[in-house]
């Protein structure tokens, strides 16, 4: 894809063109975020400016809601905020907790949740469940009948496992503690697992923009409940940037606090439209099949590569993501520059993963396809980077 430029002083230049950024065609991407953009979603990002005060931004930001309300299920305004995911997790810390948080901690996106608190001055309790795993509902009600918690922060899909929490079950059981406030981060959930922000009552639901949306990073989007708006008001040390009292405020007006990134919002509005076409269910059904796919692949692969297996238990896997573990012997970071020699990207394991796991992405535009041909791939290289010594080629030559 070339995408051309017009701009008279642009002419006047060498560079003319952006790079040919289809250098690979689409579908060999497969990084858990950021994930892959298609080429006529990037093309959109090429309009002129306008003014974020006028007709133009109002009329955009109206037709957007439209799409977004539908991606987060919900009859409230959808927050649009210039920034990466972590901008609202900070923002769901600095206007959802009074004083004392619970962190559910599985994972290295968790654990930055608590992290944050802390950062911004809160009282944190970390609940830690091993990497893999997910809370228990009905734990986390014992603990919050115990503690004087005022809100909970909990990562839907946690990204560095490819743990899927249970979020609508948790929800109901934060929704039985008076004043307790539920902050999720959904960014590798939203647009690619079912999130029913209205019907199960979450108090903020935040996702980025690179993620299962497939657009760009730069965006974040999030709704906030009435219960929380009121905590805002009454937290005065809330900051600017990320104060949602204004963003609402704004919203009122089709606005947004200050200028936003008008050239992604215009890929956004192409995107909604894409995600409209193919339905919200039909999306995360795709997701699901992607899942399972890759599920049992790894299933059928680990009869000849022993050893092979998706770390969370079942029921507890996210459509979005997979961490596989890999065989002993096998390292992640050999794994993945197989791949790239190939010319496939896929993730390397988070944090104290990283040597014995490799994540594999399915998610945002990717389609049963093109998961099949990087499954085809991989197997070849684990094959290739599992032989015992003496049965591959370059072995055997090997002091002979
Ligand atoms: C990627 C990710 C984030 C951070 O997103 P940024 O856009 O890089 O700030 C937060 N939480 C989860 C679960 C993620 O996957």
């Amino acid at each position: 894809m070339r995408v051309p430029f017009h701009g008279p002083c642009l002419k006047e230049h060498p560079v003319s063109e952006v790079p040919d950024t289809d250098f690979h065609g689409f579908g060999r991407f497969f990084l858990p975020g950021p994930t892959e953009v298609r080429p006529e979603i990037l093309e959109a990002q090429v309009s002129p400016m306008f003014g974020h005060r006028g007709q133009a931004m109002k009329d955009l930001m109206r037709e957007l809601q439209v799409g977004l309300k539908d991606l987060f299920q919900t009859e409230r305004p959808v927050l649009v905020s210039t920034s990466s995911a972590t901008g609202l997790m900070e923002a769901a810390v600095r206007n959802g907790v009074r004083g004392r948080m619970l962190a559910l901690v599985n994972g290295a996106f968790s654990g930055r949740f608590a992290e944050i608190g802390t950062a911004c001055g809160k009282e944190v309790d970390a609940f830690e469940v091993p990497w893999g795993q997910a809370h228990d509902p009905a734990e986390v009600d014992r603990r919050l009948s115990e503690g004087r918690y005022d809100a909970v922060t909990v990562v839907h899909s946690e990204t560095s496992t490819g743990v899927l929490q249970p979020l609508e079950k948790l929800a109901s059981i934060v929704a039985r503690h008076d004043d307790v406030l539920l902050l999720v981060d959904s960014v590798t959930g939203l647009a690619g697992a079912p999130v029913l922000t209205d019907a199960w009552r979450l108090d903020f639901v935040l996702t980025g923009s690179q993620k299962a949306l497939a657009l760009p990073p730069g965006l974040a989007l999030g709704v906030a409940s009435p219960a929380l708006l009121e905590r805002a008001e009454s937290i005065s040390d809330r900051g600017v940037y990320f104060d949602l009292v204004s963003f609402q405020k704004n919203l009122e007006k089709d606005q947004t606090p200050n200028t936003p990134a008008l050239s992604l919002l215009s890929a956004l509005k192409a995107q909604l439209g894409r995600i409209a076409a193919e339905g919200m269910e039909a999306r995360w059904q795709r997701h699901r099949s992607m899942a399972e796919r890759c599920w049992s692949w790894v299933e059928e692969t680990s009869e000849e590569i022993e050893g092979l297996s998706v770390l969370p238990p079942r029921p507890l896997r996210s459509p979005t993501v997979t961490c596989i573990r890999l065989p002993e012997g096998l390292m992640g970071p050999d794994v993945v520059s197989g791949m790239a020699k190939r010319g496939y990207v896929i993730g390397g394991g988070y944090g104290k993963l990283k040597p014995t796991t490799i994540r594999i992405g399915h998610m945002g535009d990717h389609t049963m396809g093109e998961l099949n041909e990087l499954l085809t791939v991989l197997e070849e290289v684990l094959k290739s980077l599992a032989a015992p010594a003496g049965t591959s080629a370059s072995a055997g030559s090997v002091g002979s």
